[in-house]
């Protein structure tokens, strides 16, 4: 990749970092987190689509390092059955402070009856990313499955336990973190926006 201003992630979480410092390894400039980068935005995530939420957060940090290449995410799990909950509330729902092991019991709950393809459900993720000149795109992804019966698995956080993926026989909670970043929502879409900013730093 060409030109190394940094890319500033607006995220203080170590796992989504190292997942992007892998995917970005060819970048030739310093990638840091919001927090490395010494910036603290917490702006009001009120879009009403993953998109507009990690765009919101992008500007947010856009505004306070208009020099740097600023990216922001937002995730969360779909249901079907569910008329899509909790989507993009899904950090908050039930509430923030709530334990996962509730959140994943009350989804299976509420699924009560429901088999095979009425259980479909998937995990989306939204990257925005802002240039200092002010161009800005945002890629998505998703990765498609289930709810479980009962929940499996001890690898990874929120909601994994509970989404089975028909083509590996498994739950994502039961991937190891490599084979899960391989296929998961947020890694197809890190690596889409991989390919839409090495476009536009050639571009120049
Ligand atoms: P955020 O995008 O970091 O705010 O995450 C939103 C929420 O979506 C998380 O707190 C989890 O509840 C859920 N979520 C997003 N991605 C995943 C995943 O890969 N596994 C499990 N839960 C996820």
């Amino acid at each position: 990749m060409t030109k190394k201003r940094r890319i500033v992630f607006a995220t203080g979480n170590q796992d989504k970092m190292r997942e992007i410092r892998e995917i970005f390894a060819d970048y030739d400039g310093e990638i840091l987190s919001m927090k490395e980068a010494g910036a603290a935005a917490e702006p009001d995530e009120n879009g009403s689509t993953f998109a507009e939420n990690a765009m919101i957060k992008a500007e947010a940090v856009h505004q306070l390092l208009p020099e740097d290449i600023v990216m922001a995410d937002d995730s969360g799990l779909s249901v079907d059955a569910l008329g899509g909950e909790p989507g993009i509330y899904s950090a908050r729902w039930l509430g923030r402070e709530t334990p996962y092991k509730e959140k994943n019991a009350e989804i299976i709950r509420r699924l009560t009856g429901l088999t095979g393809k009425a259980r479909s459900a998937r995990f989306h993720a939204a990257i925005a990313c802002i240039l200092p000149d002010g161009r800005h795109f945002v890629t998505e992804a998703v990765m498609e499955g289930e709810i479980a019966e009962k929940p499996a698995g001890k690898n990874g956080f929120g909601y994994d336990p509970i989404l089975y993926l028909p083509e590996y026989g498994r739950c994502s909670a039961e991937l190891p973190e490599e084979e899960k970043n391989a296929i998961s929502h947020r890694g197809k879409a890190l690596r889409l926006m991989r390919k839409k900013l090495l476009a536009a730093l050639q571009e120049g």
